[in-house]
């Protein structure tokens, strides 16, 4: 899954405030691997040099950045944030242009929620009192 058109910086945004994943090396869904030979993270013995030569031979596939590259799961898939791939611009896409049909999903959604947690609070509530009938007997 790769896009022409890069995300918006707003997207990025937005993805970074719920990165499932950061660290010196990340692997995107189309195959590239972002890496940050900076980080404070314990490489193994060679484990850098062996990324800094496959970044040398292939920058395109091996891409080294100056910080700790992080990653977004969406569709069971991991993207790595400002990866060339822009994978991120079709659901940015997909997202914006449906967002009336996730607007009312998720208005739905909550007012379920809402409704069900009423409908325990009120069980409870029953429960407590039958307890209270049974002790004050
Ligand atoms: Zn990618």
């Amino acid at each position: 899954m790769e896009s022409p058109k890069k995300p918006s910086e707003l997207f990025l945004k937005a993805c970074d405030n719920v990165v499932g994943g950061s660290g010196m090396i990340q692997h995107c869904q189309c195959g590239r691997v972002t890496f940050n030979p900076d980080t404070t993270w314990d490489w193994e013995e060679g484990e850098m040099d062996e990324y800094l030569d496959k970044a040398e031979k292939d920058p395109d596939r091996y891409i080294e950045t100056e910080y700790a590259p992080s990653t977004i799961m969406l569709d069971g898939k991991d993207f790595v944030i400002g990866c060339p791939c822009n994978a991120l611009a079709i659901f940015e896409g997909l997202f914006w242009n449906s967002r009336r049909l996730i607007a009312e999903y998720l208005k739905l959604k909550a007012e379920d929620i809402a409704d069900r947690a009423k409908t325990e609070t009120e069980t409870a509530a029953k429960t407590v009192d039958a307890v209270h009938k049974i002790e004050g007997e």
